[in-house]
Parts: structure tokens; sequence; C-alpha cells
């Protein structure tokens, strides 16, 4: 028989109820053993959902109260020394304070682990740590317990474990120089301990997963990629004879690595078939007579139905050359990254709805494909024929395609993506107009949304406050942040953003051929999740979006304000993409619509504006030699958002949330006026790159770390900048909030700011 498979299920609940519980717990309003219920409920809905709809390998341990990759720095006792922690079974106080930090004593916070994006998707894990010498442990019960939980329940469950070289890989040493892999031997035998309790509390099957595979990996990795599943083969044998292991990639291609993981001693081998699925073929070529094959053929990553037809045509083909007993089918990874229900989103018709599928609904159609191939297409007809016409529906609606974009595009040229100028003539046209001083201060768009903004704004949505009244409120809020920024001597100012809540959401909103969910939550990172907006065709910007806001800022002062805009590539990266064109196609759709903003933004008189990229480099491919292709679009999209103003008019950019020291040339391929980075953490690696590389352009320093409550004070920033000073030329430079500040609350904004200022008063005053 076919097996019916996911690598993992979302977390937070329908209605985010993870999310509650675990902000209840942390506010000191449900105790330990509450949380600890709540979860176990939820865990218990997850099972029953998924085996009532019929799947025959279900995950278990693909829940956490936080992050899977914490999970495993507990199981394996790799808490790092500064949590204090006294060995034994890590407790939840020390999870969460990895997570979240702790507070020592009044004066000494202990910050909590770094945390970086899985691999390209928005979601962010803990970042694991290493020191010399780094000592493993069995310390947490956790895949043992859940897989006991789910067999109380009559569900045999097949136990998630991040695999020991992904998670090595994922982490970093804390001191240069040092290897991950040294730690290879030190970290197997806690696998190979909980793979024998797994084993002794009665699994069958563990996935390990090893998403790293799809990675560029050197030799001496691929080695101890081979030496350590044989190590664990050779311990199971002895004492877990009855366990299989599932070894699961996700996110791309295997390539190189392909005939490694083939002949890796392990079960079955999950492969991504919606990322990647020209690897089918040489797996089934390849893969040994004891191997099965896990088809990843329903898209984790993505909210679209599933081409049923196409499914069958696929596994049917690995059907017929493996057997059934060798062929699993399942999502192409967890499906942690989708929402969890369509149902729930009431608010959308039923033909947008019929195009969708959640986390349940993949579930669905997982189980009925399985059955069709187990027992016959004719045992699903009808959904068979409901998925083909809900498919051509898609295919054919008019809400999809737009004549007028279609044009558009295509009439898309090189020029209109380059600016008149090179960079060195637009400087002096644009200091005419901004009259700015050497140094100039800004900050990076957002200022504090406090409750009385949030709460406004959802009194608007649910029309509880009316149009006018909350315009009122808007331009109020707008007015003192304008009166703010002037107070603290800032030079070039922005409006504040105290419209929007999310930067990719609010132009979701306004831009046709894309939809927002009521429920459509994921996880983020711990109890955090977005509302990706769903684009399911061409995007146009029917009309302005920003412009009156930037306009009634300038109103307001004479100091110059810098109109603010998120750009192509990011908004694009933070939604749902339509799976019926190349992104590429998708982009420059959204590219033209920002483009058309910005210029209406340029014919208003404002004379600085802004295109937020923060999501630039996460949408990079994994592997470099898929780069070039890439980059040939997405930054075109950026020039072509950005670069049909005149000279006079300053374009800026912001990018964050990633390293870019090896990125250098492509940020310069963008040719923004100013690009605005982060420059607070102690790690000038980009400065310099940006020197080695002689980059031309301004550069706004970010050396205000937003993402802190501490508030530097004058001397800091001070000390800061003439550290940087050494590195990159005055004339050069700005200086700035390393992002923006809407996390942050006023009393530590303002001083903040006015210190940052001051610094650069005094800076500017001795060169
Ligand atoms: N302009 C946005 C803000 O200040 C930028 C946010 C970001 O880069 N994430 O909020
Ligand atoms: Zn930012």
């Amino acid at each position: 028989m076919v097996q019916a498979m996911i690598p993992g299920y979302p977390r937070l609940g329908a209605r985010r109820e993870l999310k509650k519980a675990l902000e209840q717990f942390w506010s000191g309003r449900l105790t330990e053993t509450e949380l600890l219920e709540q979860a176990s409920a939820l865990r218990k809905q997850r099972w029953q959902l998924q085996h009532q709809a019929g799947l025959t390998h279900i995950p278990s341990n693909d829940f956490s109260l936080y992050d899977h990759v914490l999970d495993t720095i507990a199981l394996v006792g790799a808490v790092p020394r500064r949590y204090q922690w006294n060995g034994g079974l890590v407790d939840l106080h020390t999870y969460f304070a990895m997570a979240r930090g702790m507070e020592k004593d009044q004066a000494n916070a202990v910050p909590a682990m770094e945390m970086t994006k899985w691999f390209d998707t928005n979601y962010h894990y803990i970042v694991p740590e290493f020191e010399p010498g780094q000592a493993f442990h069995l310390a947490s019960r956790k895949p043992v317990d859940e897989f006991l939980e789910a067999k109380a329940l009559g569900i045999q469950s097949c136990p998630v474990l991040l695999g020991p070289l992904s998670f090595l890989l994922l982490g970093k040493t804390t001191q240069s120089g040092m290897s991950q892999l040294a730690l290879l031997d030190a970290l197997l035998p806690v696998y190979e301990e909980i793979l024998q309790a797994l084993a002794q509390a009665g699994a069958e099957w563990v996935q390990i997963d090893e998403p790293c595979l799809v990675l560029d990996l050197d030799e001496a990795t691929r080695a101890a990629y081979q030496s350590a599943y044989t190590r664990l083969a050779a311990q199971r044998a002895a004492q877990a004879p009855s366990l299989h292991i599932l070894l699961a990639t996700y996110f791309g291609d295997l390539r190189e690595n392909l005939p490694l993981a083939l002949q890796l001693p392990i079960d079955a081998l999950h492969l991504d078939l919606v990322r990647a699925p020209q690897q089918l073929e040489q797996a089934l070529e390849q893969a040994p007579s004891s191997l099965s094959l896990s088809l990843g053929l329903v898209d984790g990553r993505n909210i679209w139905l599933t081409d049923f037809e196409r499914v069958l045509t696929v596994a049917s083909q690995a059907v017929q050359a493996l057997g059934t007993e060798r062929v699993l089918l399942g999502a192409s990874c967890s499906l942690l990254h989708v929402p969890i229900d369509v149902m729930q989103e009431t608010h959308l018709d039923e033909e947008m709805r019929s195009w969708l599928a959640f986390a349940r609904q993949k579930v669905e159609e997982i189980s009925l494909l399985t059955r069709a191939l187990n027992e016959g297409r004719e045992t699903i007809e009808a959904a068979l024929q409901a998925n083909r016409q809900a498919l051509e529906s898609k295919r054919s609606s008019a809400r999809i395609h737009t004549v007028e974009v279609a044009r558009n595009v295509q009439a898309i040229t090189e020029q209109m993506a380059q600016r008149s100028q090179p960079y060195h003539m637009r400087k002096g046209r644009q200091q005419a107009g901004l009259k700015l001083p050497l140094l100039p201060t800004t900050t990076l768009g957002s200022y504090p949304q406090t409750a009385d903004v949030r709460a406004a704004r959802a009194a608007y949505k649910s029309h509880k406050l009316d149009q006018n009244s909350y315009e009122a409120f808007l331009k109020q809020g707008i007015e003192e942040v304008i009166r703010f920024q002037e107070e603290a001597g800032l030079d070039m100012l922005v409006h504040g953003e105290v419209e929007r809540g999310d930067m990719v959401e609010y132009f979701g909103e306004y831009l046709t051929g894309m939809l927002l969910t009521r429920h459509g939550w994921v996880q983020s990172y711990g109890s955090r999740a977005v509302r990706p907006p769903i684009i399911y065709g061409d995007v146009a910007r029917p009309g302005q979006i920003t412009v009156e806001w930037s306009r009634f800022a300038q109103s307001l002062t004479a100091r110059p304000i810098r109109g603010m805009l998120t750009g192509p590539v990011t908004i694009m990266q933070w939604s749902f993409v339509r799976d019926d064109q190349p992104r590429s196609e998708t982009c420059k759709q959204i590219a033209l619509a920002i483009r058309e903003e910005v210029l209406d933004l340029e014919a208003a008189g404002i004379r600085a504006i802004q295109i937020d990229e923060p999501a630039l480099r996460e949408g990079f491919p994994l592997r470099h030699a898929d780069w070039q292709e890439h980059l040939s679009w997405a930054i075109f999209c950026f020039r072509l958002a950005a670069n049909g103003v005149r000279d006079e008019t300053q374009i800026h950019t912001h990018l964050c949330y990633s390293k870019f020291d090896d990125i250098v040339p492509e940020i310069a391929s963008m040719d923004a006026d100013v690009v605005l980075i982060e420059a607070s953490r102690s790690q000038f690696d980009l400065l310099e790159a940006l020197r080695a590389y002689h980059y031309p352009n301004g550069i706004g320093l970010g050396i205000y770390d937003v993402h802190s409550p501490h508030v530097p004070t004058t001397q800091d920033f001070d000390e800061k900048l003439r550290l940087v000073l050494q590195i990159l030329p005055s004339e050069q430079l700005w200086v700035n909030p390393d992002c923006g500040l809407k996390t942050r609350k006023w009393e530590e904004v303002k001083p903040a700011l006015k210190h940052m200022v001051s610094a650069t008063q005094q800076v500017r005053s001795s060169l």
C-alpha cells in the first residue's frame, strides 16, 4: 500500500490558540501545567484530524512550544552557559530563556539566542551555539513523550527529528576557525540513545530531517553524512532492528547530493518534487531495492489547490517502478508554512475558495490521492471531477488575467530601469534641493505603534470608527511624529507609517490581484505569526496609495520628507505567489504598480522616496549556481520600480534581517542613491566589504539597534560613529537606526534618537 504522509503540520492552532496560551503564560496569567495541557489538547486535535482524514504516516514531535531547532538544542543538551542550566532535563524556564532572554537581576539581562531565517522561508529558527569541546547529552524526552501521547490516542505516529548534520550545519560556533563537523562524534551518541528510546516506546518509523542536503556541500560534509548515517544504521541493527528511518529533504533539488542520499543506509528518502520535480527520474533509476521513496508532490509552501491529474501521473510512474510498498505520497515539506483552514475564510466567495488549499485541505488531498493509487481512480471520481473543474475555472477566470497589465509588462524596456545620469551626477542635483548637512540624520519609516494606534485601526476595520474620524486620528499621529523629529533635530523626516499595520499587507489591500485572509496566519517565530497576502491574479494599482499621507506630512514642515514604499521583491516574497506564471512575471507586475506610486509621489513634490526591500536576500536561491538567473530579474524589478524618477529625486532603499557582505555587487547594481543598512551590532563586515568594493553611493548607517530596548548614550553613538569613519568617508554617510521603530516604545525611542542626533552633531563639528 502507498502510504499517505506529511512531514509536519502547523502548530499554532486554527485560532492561534498556542500564541494566546504562550503569551498568557509569559505574562504570568497561565500556569505551566495549564500551558502544557493546552498544548497537549492542540496536539490531540492535530493528530485526530490527520487520522480521520486518512493519513497513514502521521508525524509526532513536529509540534513545538517555540521552535523545532530550539527543541533539538534542548534534546541534545546544547544549552549555552549563560543560561546557567544545571544539567539534567531542560526545564521550561531554561527553554524560554534561550528563546527570549532572561533577567538575571535588575541590572543584568541575558540576551536571547540568535534567530535567523529557516532556509528561504519567513520562519525563524533559534541558531544553535557550539563552544570548543561542546558536550552533548540527552536532555529532553519530548520525542518519546509525544510519541506515547499519540499512541495513547490509538495513533501510531512517526516521530520527527532534525537530523544531526543539519542541526550542526545550521548552528554557529563561538570560536572562529572551529568546525561544527568536528562535533559530530560527540553528538551521535545522543541520537543513538533517542532512537533506541523511540524504538523501545514502540516507534516503527522515525523521520529524520536533513534539509541541508539541498544546499551546496563540501566534500567533508558529504563524507560526514555518509559516516553519520552508517554509524546510526549499525547501532540500529544492534539495538533497534525494527526501527525504520525516513530521511526527509525539502526546499530544493539534491543534485550532486542525490546519489549520496540514495545510498545511505536508510529505509525511505523524501524528495521535494514541487520545487524539484526533475530529481524523480534519477531517484527511480538509482534507488537501491531496499529504499522506499516519499514523493513530496503536494506543495507545502503555497496555498493553491493541487492538480490531481499531475500528481497521479507522477506517482503512478513511481508505483510502476517501485511497487506500492515502496512509495509514500505527501506534502513537499512541513505544512508549517501554510495557514490551517480555507473554510475559515468565510469572506471569500466559493469560487475563490475552491482554488485554495491550506494545511487541512492538503491533508485531505493527500489522502484522496493515495486512495486513488491504492484502490483505483474510480474511487475518487467525484473529487477528480471537482478538482478538474476548479482548475479550469481558475485557468480561464477573468479575475486573474487583465489585458492591460499584460500589455504594460510587454512594454517594459531596459531603459525604464535605468536612471538618466550616473550617481555622481545626480548627487549634486539632489543636494541642491535637499540642502542636507554632512552626515544627515534620519529614521527608517515607522514610529512606535502604541496600543491606541492599533485600537483605532481595529475600530476602523470593524466599522466602529468612521473614515473621517480615523483619518483625523492618523493626521494627528503624523503631526506628532513630525513635531518630534523637528524637535530631535533630524535632518530628513518621515511621516511615521501610522496608517500601516504590516508593510506588505498594507499594499496588498490596495493592489488588485491580491487578497488578504482573515485567519491565514503562518508562524514566523515563537508565538508570532504573519498573514501573507495571496497574489492570485494580475497586479495593478487602481489609484494612489500613500501619496496623500506624504503630501500632508510635507505640508507640515520645511524639512524634506521621504516617501515610504515597500519594494516589489519584498511584496512578492512575503506573499503567497500565483503558480500559473513565473515569479519573475508577478514581480514585474508589482514593480510597475510601485513605479506608478513612486512617480506620483515625485509629482506631489516629495524629493526623496524610500523603497524597502528587507526580503531581497531571503529570496535568493539556496544554490549559488542559481543566483545569476534570479538576480537578473529580482534586482531589475527593484530598479524598474525605483528608477523612473528625475535626477533630482533621491531614492533610498533599506535592507535588513540578513547578511549582506557577500552581495555588495548586487547592492551596488540596485543603484539606489542611499542604502540604509544595519551597522549596530559590532560586526562591521558589511562596511569593510563596501569599502573594498569602493561602493560609490550613499550609505545609511543603522547604528541604533532597534531590536533591543537598550537606550544608547550620546557617548555610545559617538564612539561607534568614529569607528565607522575610519572605514568609510563622511561624505558618503548617513546616520540612522537599523530598522523601523514600530515595535519600540516612545520612552526608548525619544532619548535614543536625541542621543543619535547630538552625537552626530559633535562628530560633524569635529571633522
Ligand atoms: N519602513 C519600514 C519601517 O520602518 C521598514 C521595516 C523593515 O525593514 N522591516 O517599519
Ligand atoms: Zn528593517
